[in-house]
């Protein structure tokens, strides 16, 4: 007698048992179907060999329009290249129009992702509107009404995707896992000569549904290449076996992001650790990091660790990045990591201006390092650096461009000289190039 593992379209058969992750190599990146969202003028492509895309998501109240119109700006500024908006009730769905005019209004065309669960069939249905605006719909197989009506309310969602030409993710997450399809795997799996445990049922679920989900949208009239999958999970092994076998069995774009990742550090290392793992063998074409802000936190913080993530990876460049040294007994004050800091800051308010004026700027390395054992190699290696003086040095700070040791800065206004002299920089070497 057939299995589920054996019917369902592509998936692994019982040999390939999900639960290892696979090693950090050297692939190149996974080839895989690329999805389009527009907005306006603005399209972006999501897959293919397309740069990894980075999203974020709102967590103000959505029928508040001014106030998640200014949160998505923010998010957007902060370089979110998609933002997901939660669309849960009837006045979210009415706020959604008010959103996007609000945003084209004040030069903001980022495209908004709307965010169902439970009732995003009769929204999209009932709120013609809102179903326009957004750019694209995101889809919990598992959260899409009661089982009796699971199948239909789905297929309303991809029929409403299909009539207003938006692409969908598909996002299976296992905290809201398809529980009927979960019970039948377990079933099944205790016939086996030899069970599976459980948290590998438990992947192989989150598998299936994501894959399983994107074949019934196909047979519903959704073209593949409109078509991002996600399966989240919120352990950093559980998500690499996951994606590794979602990218194994079906070329669909992927959304990838460990979810509930947490708050500070935690939900940072956690993050990068899971995503590096699979971007580094290609897997994964757009990302969030689901950081936990600290109450009245600053919301783009997962914005900037996403760009971080992949820039230190040389995935993509999105900001001019400092390299600073970690300070030591030869560090002779803080005002090194002082200016490391101011500097860093500086680079990041600028983008939104250098970004337009001064292509390029974003591959800029900057070094501030703060004494003479490593400072002067660091700083020729970055484009500009500053090495200051640690303990028992002269009190002088020799900057270097190019390679090459320029000035030597001292005295009160060594912070003030050298950002100037970084703006100088951008704007002969980068302004230079736009002429040409
Ligand atoms: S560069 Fe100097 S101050 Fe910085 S960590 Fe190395 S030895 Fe210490």
């Amino acid at each position: 007698m057939s299995t589920a593992f054996e019917t369902q379209p592509g998936i692994a058969p019982e040999s390939s048992l999900i639960g290892e992750p696979m090693l950090i190599g050297s692939s190149p990146r996974r080839h895989s179907r690329t999805a389009q969202v527009h907005w306006g003028s603005r399209s972006i492509a999501i897959g293919g060999q397309s740069p990894v895309v980075v999203q974020s998501m709102t967590n103000t109240d959505t029928a508040d329009a001014i106030a998640t119109a200014i949160q998505v700006k923010a998010l957007a500024q902060a370089g979110s290249e998609l933002v997901r908006i939660t669309v849960n009730t009837p006045q979210a769905a009415q706020a959604v129009p008010a959103i996007r005019e609000q945003l084209d209004r004040m030069g903001v065309d980022t495209p908004l992702v709307g965010d169902f669960h439970y009732n995003g069939h009769k929204l999209l249905t009932q709120y013609p509107e809102c179903a326009q605006a957004l750019s694209k719909y995101r889809i919990n197989p598992g959260n899409v009404g009661s089982a009796s009506r699971r199948d239909d309310n789905f297929a309303q969602m991809i029929e409403a995707a299909c009539r207003w030409n938006k692409p969908v993710r598909i996002g299976v997450n296992w905290g809201s896992l398809d529980q009927a399809l979960l019970a039948r795997l377990m079933d099944e799996n205790a016939k086996r000569a030899r069970p599976w445990d459980a948290s590998s049922v438990m992947r192989e679920a989150l598998v299936a549904s994501a894959v399983g989900s994107a074949q019934r949208a196909c047979e519903l009239g959704m073209p593949a290449d409109q078509i991002v999958l996600s399966a989240k999970v919120s352990s950093v092994q559980d998500l690499i076996s996951v994606y590794s076998e979602l990218a194994r069995r079906c070329d669909f774009a992927l959304h990838l992001g460990l979810t509930e990742a947490g708050m500070g550090s935690k939900g940072i290392v956690a993050s990068s650790a899971a995503m590096a793992v699979l971007l580094q063998q290609g897997i994964g074409d757009t990302v969030r990091v689901s950081l936990t802000p600290e109450p009245n936190g600053d919301r783009t913080r997962e914005v900037i660790v996403a760009q971080e993530l992949l820039q230190t990876m040389g995935l993509r460049a999105f900001t001019p990045l400092v390299v600073a040294c970690p300070g030591c007994g030869r560090t002779s004050s803080t005002f090194f990591q002082e200016l490391a800091d101011k500097i860093q800051r500086h680079l990041r308010e600028q983008m939104p201006i250098w970004r337009a004026s001064y292509p390029g700027v974003e591959t800029m390395q900057v070094a501030v390092m703060g004494c003479v054992v490593n400072g002067p190699g660091e700083s020729k290696h970055a484009d500009i650096g500053i090495s200051l003086p640690g303990a028992d040095e002269a009190p002088v700070a020799p900057v270097f461009v190019d390679g090459e040791r320029t000035v030597t800065l001292k005295g009160e206004r060594i912070a003030e000289e050298f950002q100037a002299i970084v703006d100088d920089y951008v704007r002969r070497r980068y302004g230079a190039a736009q002429l040409t």
